[in-house]
Protein backbone atom coordinates (compact mmCIF):
# COMPACT_ATOMS: atom_id res chain seq x y z
CA UNK A 1 0.00 0.00 0.00
CA UNK A 2 1.26 3.57 -0.91
CA UNK A 3 1.97 5.44 2.27
CA UNK A 4 -0.44 8.80 3.01
CA UNK A 5 1.81 11.71 1.76
CA UNK A 6 2.25 14.00 4.85
CA UNK A 7 3.67 17.73 4.93
CA UNK A 8 6.28 19.17 7.60
CA UNK A 9 5.45 22.50 8.65
CA UNK A 10 8.53 24.64 9.92
CA UNK A 11 8.88 27.37 11.86
CA UNK A 12 10.78 30.10 9.40
CA UNK A 13 11.92 31.85 12.84
CA UNK A 14 13.25 28.83 14.70
CA UNK A 15 13.51 25.90 12.15
CA UNK A 16 12.04 24.33 14.79
CA UNK A 17 9.21 21.59 12.95
CA UNK A 18 6.07 22.71 13.90
CA UNK A 19 3.44 19.97 13.04
CA UNK A 20 3.09 16.91 10.13
CA UNK A 21 -0.46 16.75 8.59
CA UNK A 22 -1.85 14.72 6.19
CA UNK A 23 -0.93 15.95 2.37
CA UNK A 24 -3.41 15.28 -0.62
CA UNK A 25 -1.97 12.87 -3.44
CA UNK A 26 -3.53 12.41 -7.25
CA UNK A 27 -6.35 10.25 -6.04
CA UNK A 28 -7.75 12.47 -3.10
CA UNK A 29 -7.47 15.56 -5.20
CA UNK A 30 -9.74 14.23 -7.79
CA UNK A 31 -12.18 13.07 -5.49
CA UNK A 32 -12.60 16.66 -4.19
CA UNK A 33 -13.43 17.64 -7.53
CA UNK A 34 -15.50 15.83 -8.59
CA UNK A 35 -17.47 16.40 -5.41
CA UNK A 36 -17.19 20.41 -5.86
CA UNK A 37 -18.70 19.98 -9.00
CA UNK A 38 -21.65 17.61 -7.78
CA UNK A 39 -21.93 20.67 -5.08
CA UNK A 40 -21.78 23.73 -7.07
CA UNK A 41 -25.06 23.61 -8.65
CA UNK A 42 -27.63 23.42 -6.02
CA UNK A 43 -25.02 26.07 -4.11
CA UNK A 44 -25.27 28.76 -7.28
CA UNK A 45 -29.26 27.76 -6.99
CA UNK A 46 -29.66 29.44 -3.64
CA UNK A 47 -30.50 32.67 -3.52
CA UNK A 48 -27.44 35.21 -3.17
CA UNK A 49 -29.06 36.31 0.46
CA UNK A 50 -28.30 33.32 1.41
CA UNK A 51 -24.62 33.30 0.40
CA UNK A 52 -24.11 37.00 1.76
CA UNK A 53 -25.17 35.73 5.11
CA UNK A 54 -22.48 32.60 5.34
CA UNK A 55 -19.58 35.33 4.31
CA UNK A 56 -21.51 37.71 7.42
CA UNK A 57 -20.87 34.76 9.95
CA UNK A 58 -16.92 34.01 8.22
CA UNK A 59 -16.46 37.81 8.81
CA UNK A 60 -17.83 37.50 12.23
CA UNK A 61 -16.37 34.30 13.12
CA UNK A 62 -12.64 35.84 11.82
CA UNK A 63 -12.71 38.74 13.98
CA UNK A 64 -13.70 36.22 17.06
CA UNK A 65 -10.65 34.16 16.85
CA UNK A 66 -8.20 37.06 15.59
CA UNK A 67 -5.58 35.92 18.36
CA UNK A 68 -5.26 32.27 17.36
CA UNK A 69 -5.43 33.01 13.93
CA UNK A 70 -2.60 35.48 13.73
CA UNK A 71 -1.03 33.27 16.09
CA UNK A 72 -0.98 30.80 13.68
CA UNK A 73 0.15 32.68 10.55
CA UNK A 74 3.52 34.60 12.41
CA UNK A 75 4.60 31.01 13.53
CA UNK A 76 4.34 29.42 10.59
CA UNK A 77 5.28 32.15 8.09
CA UNK A 78 7.31 34.78 10.92
CA UNK A 79 5.55 37.43 10.13
CA UNK A 80 5.45 39.81 13.19
CA UNK A 81 2.48 39.58 15.35
CA UNK A 82 1.22 42.69 15.24
CA UNK A 83 1.19 42.44 11.19
CA UNK A 84 -0.46 39.20 11.60
CA UNK A 85 -3.61 40.72 13.37
CA UNK A 86 -3.38 44.18 11.22
CA UNK A 87 -3.90 41.00 8.18
CA UNK A 88 -6.78 39.73 9.56
CA UNK A 89 -7.97 43.30 10.58
CA UNK A 90 -6.97 44.54 7.04
CA UNK A 91 -9.43 41.54 5.38
CA UNK A 92 -12.73 43.05 7.41
CA UNK A 93 -12.92 45.96 5.12
CA UNK A 94 -12.62 43.69 1.81
CA UNK A 95 -14.95 41.50 3.14
CA UNK A 96 -17.68 44.12 3.65
CA UNK A 97 -17.02 45.96 -0.09
CA UNK A 98 -17.71 41.68 -1.63
CA UNK A 99 -20.62 41.95 1.03
CA UNK A 100 -21.75 45.87 -0.27
CA UNK A 101 -21.34 44.86 -4.25
CA UNK A 102 -21.74 41.43 -5.08
CA UNK A 103 -25.51 41.35 -5.59
CA UNK A 104 -25.08 44.45 -7.67
CA UNK A 105 -21.98 43.87 -9.83
CA UNK A 106 -23.55 40.39 -11.01
CA UNK A 107 -27.04 41.73 -11.22
CA UNK A 108 -28.90 41.23 -14.92
CA UNK A 109 -28.90 44.13 -17.02
CA UNK A 110 -31.33 44.94 -19.56
CA UNK A 111 -29.37 47.10 -21.95
CA UNK A 112 -32.18 47.12 -25.36
CA UNK A 113 -35.44 47.18 -25.70
CA UNK A 114 -36.97 48.37 -29.27
CA UNK A 115 -39.37 46.88 -31.60
CA UNK A 116 -40.56 44.17 -29.69
CA UNK A 117 -36.16 42.98 -28.85
CA UNK A 118 -35.28 42.98 -25.20
CA UNK A 119 -31.35 42.30 -25.35
CA UNK A 120 -29.81 41.29 -21.50
CA UNK A 121 -26.49 39.92 -19.79
CA UNK A 122 -26.83 37.90 -17.26
CA UNK A 123 -23.92 36.54 -15.25
CA UNK A 124 -23.61 33.01 -14.70
CA UNK A 125 -21.00 30.99 -12.51
CA UNK A 126 -17.47 29.77 -14.01
CA UNK A 127 -18.24 27.04 -12.50
CA UNK A 128 -15.63 25.06 -10.68
CA UNK A 129 -12.35 27.21 -9.88
CA UNK A 130 -9.26 26.27 -8.48
CA UNK A 131 -7.08 28.81 -6.47
CA UNK A 132 -3.40 28.29 -6.03
CA UNK A 133 -1.90 30.56 -3.89
CA UNK A 134 1.05 32.26 -2.03
CA UNK A 135 1.60 32.23 1.32
CA UNK A 136 2.53 36.11 2.27
CA UNK A 137 -0.53 37.18 2.77
CA UNK A 138 -2.52 34.30 2.89
CA UNK A 139 -5.46 35.85 3.88
CA UNK A 140 -5.85 38.14 1.14
CA UNK A 141 -4.53 36.30 -2.11
CA UNK A 142 -6.66 33.34 -0.68
CA UNK A 143 -10.10 35.54 0.08
CA UNK A 144 -9.59 37.99 -3.00
CA UNK A 145 -10.72 34.63 -4.97
CA UNK A 146 -12.47 32.34 -2.26
CA UNK A 147 -15.54 35.22 -1.60
CA UNK A 148 -16.35 36.59 -4.69
CA UNK A 149 -15.74 33.37 -6.17
CA UNK A 150 -18.37 31.95 -3.65
CA UNK A 151 -20.73 34.68 -3.53
CA UNK A 152 -21.15 34.78 -7.35
CA UNK A 153 -22.16 30.77 -6.87
CA UNK A 154 -18.91 28.88 -7.62
CA UNK A 155 -17.48 25.83 -6.16
CA UNK A 156 -13.68 26.22 -5.16
CA UNK A 157 -10.57 23.89 -4.76
CA UNK A 158 -8.37 26.04 -3.01
CA UNK A 159 -4.81 25.11 -2.50
CA UNK A 160 -3.09 27.87 0.02
CA UNK A 161 1.09 27.50 -0.40
CA UNK A 162 3.12 24.78 1.39
CA UNK A 163 4.50 27.52 3.76
CA UNK A 164 0.98 28.69 4.54
CA UNK A 165 -0.94 25.73 4.97
CA UNK A 166 -2.59 25.90 9.09
CA UNK A 167 -4.33 29.38 7.79
CA UNK A 168 -5.26 28.06 4.68
CA UNK A 169 -6.87 24.99 6.69
CA UNK A 170 -8.00 27.66 9.00
CA UNK A 171 -9.87 29.91 6.65
CA UNK A 172 -11.34 26.43 4.78
CA UNK A 173 -12.31 25.32 8.52
CA UNK A 174 -14.43 28.96 9.33
CA UNK A 175 -15.78 28.68 6.02
CA UNK A 176 -17.52 25.56 6.20
CA UNK A 177 -18.60 26.48 10.07
CA UNK A 178 -20.30 29.17 8.49
CA UNK A 179 -22.54 27.70 6.25
CA UNK A 180 -20.23 26.81 2.96
CA UNK A 181 -21.02 23.11 2.37
CA UNK A 182 -17.77 21.06 2.84
CA UNK A 183 -18.01 19.26 -0.63
CA UNK A 184 -18.39 23.32 -2.50
CA UNK A 185 -14.99 24.62 -0.92
CA UNK A 186 -12.37 21.81 -0.41
CA UNK A 187 -8.59 22.70 1.29
CA UNK A 188 -5.84 21.06 -1.24
CA UNK A 189 -2.87 20.48 1.45
CA UNK A 190 0.21 20.00 -0.64
CA UNK A 191 3.38 21.84 -2.82
CA UNK A 192 3.50 21.70 -6.56
CA UNK A 193 2.67 18.13 -6.84
CA UNK A 194 -0.89 18.99 -5.64
CA UNK A 195 -0.66 22.25 -7.67
CA UNK A 196 0.16 19.79 -10.37
CA UNK A 197 -2.78 17.48 -9.61
CA UNK A 198 -5.17 19.79 -9.41
CA UNK A 199 -4.62 21.53 -12.58
CA UNK A 200 -5.32 17.98 -14.30
CA UNK A 201 -8.74 18.15 -12.81
CA UNK A 202 -12.02 19.75 -15.00
CA UNK A 203 -12.08 23.35 -13.72
CA UNK A 204 -13.54 26.23 -15.37
CA UNK A 205 -11.28 28.64 -14.00
CA UNK A 206 -7.70 28.84 -12.31
CA UNK A 207 -6.52 31.83 -10.46
CA UNK A 208 -3.18 32.21 -9.44
CA UNK A 209 -1.18 34.21 -7.01
CA UNK A 210 2.84 33.76 -7.16
CA UNK A 211 6.10 33.88 -8.95
CA UNK A 212 6.34 34.70 -12.19
CA UNK A 213 7.77 31.35 -13.29
CA UNK A 214 5.30 29.34 -11.51
CA UNK A 215 2.67 31.36 -13.64
CA UNK A 216 4.22 30.59 -16.78
CA UNK A 217 4.25 27.44 -16.01
CA UNK A 218 0.89 26.94 -15.07
CA UNK A 219 -0.17 29.10 -18.14
CA UNK A 220 2.01 26.56 -20.22
CA UNK A 221 -0.22 23.45 -18.73
CA UNK A 222 -3.15 25.09 -19.21
CA UNK A 223 -3.35 26.84 -22.82
CA UNK A 224 -4.57 23.84 -25.05
CA UNK A 225 -7.88 23.86 -22.38
CA UNK A 226 -8.73 27.54 -23.12
CA UNK A 227 -10.40 28.04 -19.21
CA UNK A 228 -10.20 31.55 -17.43
CA UNK A 229 -6.71 32.17 -16.36
CA UNK A 230 -6.06 34.63 -14.15
CA UNK A 231 -1.96 35.37 -12.81
CA UNK A 232 -1.00 37.60 -9.88
CA UNK A 233 2.29 37.60 -10.35
CA UNK A 234 5.48 39.25 -8.74
CA UNK A 235 6.84 42.64 -9.54
CA UNK A 236 10.30 45.19 -9.10
CA UNK A 237 7.98 48.04 -8.01
CA UNK A 238 9.61 51.61 -8.21
CA UNK A 239 8.95 54.71 -6.68
CA UNK A 240 10.35 58.49 -7.81
CA UNK A 241 11.30 60.83 -5.27
CA UNK A 242 11.34 64.31 -7.12
CA UNK A 243 13.26 67.28 -5.65
CA UNK A 244 9.96 69.57 -4.39
CA UNK A 245 9.02 66.18 -2.27
CA UNK A 246 9.22 66.66 1.09
CA UNK A 247 12.15 63.92 1.69
CA UNK A 248 11.98 62.96 5.21
CA UNK A 249 8.20 62.20 5.26
CA UNK A 250 9.15 60.13 1.56
CA UNK A 251 11.47 58.13 3.39
CA UNK A 252 9.46 57.21 6.23
CA UNK A 253 6.52 56.57 3.73
CA UNK A 254 9.09 54.52 1.44
CA UNK A 255 10.99 52.67 4.69
CA UNK A 256 8.12 51.30 5.19
CA UNK A 257 6.52 50.10 2.02
CA UNK A 258 10.28 48.16 1.38
CA UNK A 259 10.46 46.82 5.06
CA UNK A 260 6.97 45.96 6.14
CA UNK A 261 6.24 42.20 5.88
CA UNK A 262 10.00 42.13 5.64
CA UNK A 263 9.83 42.73 2.18
CA UNK A 264 7.70 40.12 1.22
CA UNK A 265 5.13 41.80 -0.40
CA UNK A 266 3.98 41.61 -3.98
CA UNK A 267 3.62 45.25 -4.07
CA UNK A 268 6.77 46.05 -1.54
CA UNK A 269 8.45 49.14 -3.03
CA UNK A 270 12.17 47.28 -4.47
CA UNK A 271 13.80 50.14 -6.11
CA UNK A 272 13.68 53.94 -5.43
CA UNK A 273 15.07 56.60 -7.62
CA UNK A 274 15.95 60.40 -5.63
CA UNK A 275 16.39 63.70 -7.28
CA UNK A 276 20.05 64.64 -6.84
CA UNK A 277 18.92 68.01 -4.98
CA UNK A 278 17.42 65.91 -1.82
CA UNK A 279 19.39 62.58 -2.08
CA UNK A 280 21.31 62.94 0.90
CA UNK A 281 18.68 63.66 2.98
CA UNK A 282 16.53 61.05 1.91
CA UNK A 283 18.85 58.54 2.41
CA UNK A 284 20.20 59.94 5.77
CA UNK A 285 16.41 59.79 6.90
CA UNK A 286 15.53 56.50 5.30
CA UNK A 287 18.41 54.28 7.05
CA UNK A 288 17.47 56.63 10.23
CA UNK A 289 13.77 54.85 9.80
CA UNK A 290 15.34 51.60 9.38
CA UNK A 291 17.61 51.44 12.05
CA UNK A 292 14.12 51.77 14.42
CA UNK A 293 13.37 48.28 13.10
CA UNK A 294 13.26 45.85 15.35
CA UNK A 295 14.51 42.28 14.23
CA UNK A 296 13.42 39.61 16.83
CA UNK A 297 10.92 36.72 17.96
CA UNK A 298 8.14 37.09 15.81
CA UNK A 299 5.70 36.62 18.56
CA UNK A 300 6.95 39.58 20.58
CA UNK A 301 4.81 42.43 19.73
CA UNK A 302 8.01 44.83 19.95
CA UNK A 303 9.18 43.30 16.80
CA UNK A 304 8.73 44.83 13.11
CA UNK A 305 11.61 42.60 10.69
CA UNK A 306 10.22 39.31 11.02
CA UNK A 307 11.58 36.30 9.27
CA UNK A 308 12.17 35.51 5.44
CA UNK A 309 9.79 32.82 5.59
CA UNK A 310 11.33 30.96 2.58
CA UNK A 311 14.81 29.79 3.46
CA UNK A 312 15.97 29.83 0.05
CA UNK A 313 15.29 33.23 -0.11
CA UNK A 314 18.14 34.05 1.98
CA UNK A 315 21.02 33.03 -0.66
CA UNK A 316 18.91 35.07 -3.22
CA UNK A 317 19.24 38.26 -0.83
CA UNK A 318 22.96 37.47 -0.49
CA UNK A 319 23.44 37.32 -3.82
CA UNK A 320 21.99 40.16 -5.09
CA UNK A 321 23.88 42.22 -1.92
CA UNK A 322 27.17 40.49 -3.31
CA UNK A 323 26.36 41.59 -7.41
CA UNK A 324 25.53 44.73 -6.27
CA UNK A 325 28.59 45.72 -4.35
CA UNK A 326 30.93 43.65 -7.25
CA UNK A 327 29.50 46.44 -9.52
CA UNK A 328 30.15 49.66 -6.96
CA UNK A 329 27.39 49.25 -5.17
CA UNK A 330 27.73 51.19 -1.34
CA UNK A 331 26.25 49.14 1.25
CA UNK A 332 24.51 51.60 3.16
CA UNK A 333 22.87 49.51 5.72
CA UNK A 334 22.81 45.70 6.41
CA UNK A 335 23.70 43.05 3.92
CA UNK A 336 23.91 39.85 5.56
CA UNK A 337 22.23 37.08 6.86
CA UNK A 338 21.17 37.38 10.92
CA UNK A 339 22.53 34.67 12.94
CA UNK A 340 20.60 31.63 13.16
CA UNK A 341 18.69 29.88 13.80
CA UNK A 342 15.84 31.10 11.94
CA UNK A 343 15.45 32.76 8.47
CA UNK A 344 16.37 36.48 8.94
CA UNK A 345 18.50 38.89 6.85
CA UNK A 346 19.21 42.06 7.75
CA UNK A 347 17.33 45.42 7.05
CA UNK A 348 19.67 45.87 4.04
CA UNK A 349 20.41 50.01 2.30
CA UNK A 350 22.25 50.05 -1.25
CA UNK A 351 23.55 53.44 -3.05
CA UNK A 352 25.48 54.03 -6.28
CA UNK A 353 22.75 51.21 -7.59
CA UNK A 354 22.27 51.11 -11.27
CA UNK A 355 20.59 49.05 -14.06
CA UNK A 356 23.51 46.46 -14.73
CA UNK A 357 22.48 45.21 -11.18
CA UNK A 358 20.40 42.25 -10.29
CA UNK A 359 19.47 44.17 -6.96
CA UNK A 360 17.31 46.80 -9.76
CA UNK A 361 15.93 43.87 -11.94
CA UNK A 362 14.98 40.97 -10.02
CA UNK A 363 12.23 40.54 -7.41
CA UNK A 364 14.42 40.88 -3.91
CA UNK A 365 11.27 39.87 -2.04
CA UNK A 366 12.83 40.59 1.12
CA UNK A 367 14.22 43.60 3.40
CA UNK A 368 16.52 44.72 0.87
CA UNK A 369 16.66 48.12 -1.13
CA UNK A 370 18.48 49.80 -3.96
CA UNK A 371 18.53 53.91 -4.04
CA UNK A 372 19.41 55.57 -7.79
CA UNK A 373 20.20 59.06 -7.68
CA UNK A 374 18.21 60.87 -10.35
CA UNK A 375 18.39 64.04 -12.23
CA UNK A 376 14.50 64.67 -13.87
CA UNK A 377 11.53 63.17 -14.04
CA UNK A 378 12.14 61.89 -18.00
CA UNK A 379 15.30 59.97 -16.05
CA UNK A 380 13.18 58.73 -13.58
CA UNK A 381 10.45 57.69 -15.89
CA UNK A 382 12.80 55.74 -18.53
CA UNK A 383 13.87 53.77 -15.00
CA UNK A 384 10.72 53.13 -13.63
CA UNK A 385 9.93 51.61 -16.59
CA UNK A 386 12.87 49.70 -17.64
CA UNK A 387 11.22 46.48 -16.22
CA UNK A 388 9.59 43.60 -17.25
CA UNK A 389 7.27 43.76 -14.46
CA UNK A 390 4.48 46.31 -13.87
CA UNK A 391 2.12 45.84 -10.50
CA UNK A 392 2.88 48.97 -9.07
CA UNK A 393 4.45 52.77 -9.25
CA UNK A 394 4.32 55.96 -6.81
CA UNK A 395 5.80 59.43 -6.90
CA UNK A 396 6.56 61.78 -4.19
CA UNK A 397 5.72 65.12 -5.01
CA UNK A 398 3.97 68.46 -3.63
CA UNK A 399 2.75 68.96 -7.24
CA UNK A 400 -0.50 66.84 -8.30
CA UNK A 401 -0.34 67.94 -11.95
CA UNK A 402 3.16 67.21 -11.81
CA UNK A 403 2.37 63.07 -10.56
CA UNK A 404 -0.77 62.90 -12.75
CA UNK A 405 1.75 63.50 -15.64
CA UNK A 406 3.88 61.37 -14.37
CA UNK A 407 1.96 58.15 -13.54
CA UNK A 408 0.17 58.57 -16.59
CA UNK A 409 3.50 57.62 -18.64
CA UNK A 410 4.62 55.04 -16.18
CA UNK A 411 3.34 51.27 -16.78
CA UNK A 412 1.89 49.69 -13.94
CA UNK A 413 -1.50 48.35 -12.77
CA UNK A 414 -1.93 50.47 -9.95
CA UNK A 415 -0.02 54.00 -9.46
CA UNK A 416 0.72 55.84 -6.25
CA UNK A 417 0.96 59.36 -5.23
CA UNK A 418 3.14 60.14 -2.34
CA UNK A 419 1.77 56.88 -0.63
CA UNK A 420 2.87 53.21 -1.74
CA UNK A 421 2.14 49.34 -0.59
CA UNK A 422 -1.19 49.83 -0.89
CA UNK A 423 -4.16 47.73 -1.74
CA UNK A 424 -8.13 48.92 -2.05
CA UNK A 425 -10.76 46.64 -2.38
CA UNK A 426 -12.57 49.60 -3.80
CA UNK A 427 -10.05 48.86 -7.22
CA UNK A 428 -8.45 46.55 -9.63
CA UNK A 429 -5.73 44.64 -8.55
CA UNK A 430 -3.38 43.82 -11.79
CA UNK A 431 -0.33 43.59 -13.11
CA UNK A 432 1.44 44.40 -16.20
CA UNK A 433 3.92 42.52 -18.33
CA UNK A 434 5.41 39.62 -16.31
CA UNK A 435 3.19 41.01 -13.54
CA UNK A 436 0.47 39.19 -14.14
CA UNK A 437 -3.05 38.55 -16.30
CA UNK A 438 -6.56 39.39 -15.19
CA UNK A 439 -7.34 41.30 -11.86
CA UNK A 440 -9.11 40.59 -8.31
CA UNK A 441 -10.90 43.18 -6.34
CA UNK A 442 -13.27 45.93 -7.23
CA UNK A 443 -16.55 45.41 -8.91
CA UNK A 444 -15.20 43.77 -11.72
CA UNK A 445 -13.08 41.44 -9.41
CA UNK A 446 -16.07 39.99 -8.73
CA UNK A 447 -17.72 39.89 -12.10
CA UNK A 448 -14.44 37.62 -13.32
CA UNK A 449 -16.18 34.72 -11.31
CA UNK A 450 -18.69 34.63 -13.86
CA UNK A 451 -19.16 34.64 -17.78
CA UNK A 452 -21.50 36.96 -19.26
CA UNK A 453 -24.71 35.35 -21.33
CA UNK A 454 -25.86 37.41 -23.64
CA UNK A 455 -30.22 36.92 -23.93
CA UNK A 456 -31.63 38.04 -27.20
CA UNK A 457 -35.52 38.13 -26.67
CA UNK A 458 -38.29 38.71 -29.25
CA UNK A 459 -41.67 38.82 -28.25
CA UNK A 460 -44.28 37.22 -30.19
P1 LIG B 1 5.38 30.15 -5.92
O1 LIG B 1 5.20 30.43 -7.36
O2 LIG B 1 6.60 29.45 -5.47
O3 LIG B 1 4.15 29.28 -5.37
C1 LIG B 1 2.81 29.70 -5.49
C2 LIG B 1 1.88 28.51 -5.43
O4 LIG B 1 2.07 27.70 -6.59
C3 LIG B 1 2.11 27.60 -4.24
O5 LIG B 1 0.85 27.23 -3.71
C4 LIG B 1 2.84 26.40 -4.85
O6 LIG B 1 2.64 25.20 -4.16
C5 LIG B 1 2.19 26.34 -6.22
N1 LIG B 1 2.98 25.67 -7.27
C6 LIG B 1 4.34 25.64 -7.41
N2 LIG B 1 4.68 25.01 -8.55
C7 LIG B 1 3.52 24.64 -9.16
C8 LIG B 1 3.22 23.97 -10.38
N3 LIG B 1 4.17 23.55 -11.21
N4 LIG B 1 1.92 23.75 -10.70
C9 LIG B 1 0.93 24.19 -9.89
N5 LIG B 1 1.15 24.82 -8.72
C10 LIG B 1 2.44 25.06 -8.35
O7 LIG B 1 5.24 31.56 -5.18
P2 LIG B 1 5.33 31.91 -3.62
O8 LIG B 1 6.73 31.81 -3.15
O9 LIG B 1 4.28 31.15 -2.87
O10 LIG B 1 4.87 33.43 -3.61
C11 LIG B 1 5.74 34.51 -3.79
C12 LIG B 1 5.46 35.19 -5.11
O11 LIG B 1 4.09 35.55 -5.19
C13 LIG B 1 6.24 36.49 -5.30
O12 LIG B 1 6.75 36.55 -6.60
C14 LIG B 1 5.17 37.57 -5.10
O13 LIG B 1 5.46 38.78 -5.74
C15 LIG B 1 3.96 36.89 -5.66
N6 LIG B 1 2.74 37.49 -5.16
C16 LIG B 1 1.99 38.25 -6.02
C17 LIG B 1 0.82 38.87 -5.57
C18 LIG B 1 0.00 39.73 -6.50
O14 LIG B 1 -1.09 40.10 -6.11
N7 LIG B 1 0.46 40.07 -7.68
C19 LIG B 1 0.42 38.71 -4.24
C20 LIG B 1 1.20 37.92 -3.40
C21 LIG B 1 2.36 37.32 -3.87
Amino acid sequence: MTPMPTLCIYNPATGALITEIAADDATSVAAKANAARAAQPAWAARPIAERLAVIERFRAALLREIEPLASTLTHEVGKPISQSRNEINGLIPRLDFFLEQAEGAVRDQHVFDGGGMHEQISHVPLGVVANISAWNYPYFVGCNVIVPALLTGNAVLYKPSEYATLTGQHITRLMHDSGVPPALLACLVGGADVGRALLAQRIDGLFFTGSHATGQRIAQVLAPRLIKLQLELGGKDPSYVRADADPLAAAESLADGAMYNTGQSCCAVERIYVHADVFETFVEHFCRTVDTLKAGDPMDPGTTLGAITRAPQLAVLAAQVADALAKGATLRRGGHPLPGPGNGFEATVLTEVNHTMDLMREESFGPLIGIQKVHGDDEAVALMNDTRYGLTAGVYTRDEAAARALLSRVDAGSVYWNCCDRVSPRLPWSGVGDSGLGLTLSAQGIQTFTRPKAWHLRSP
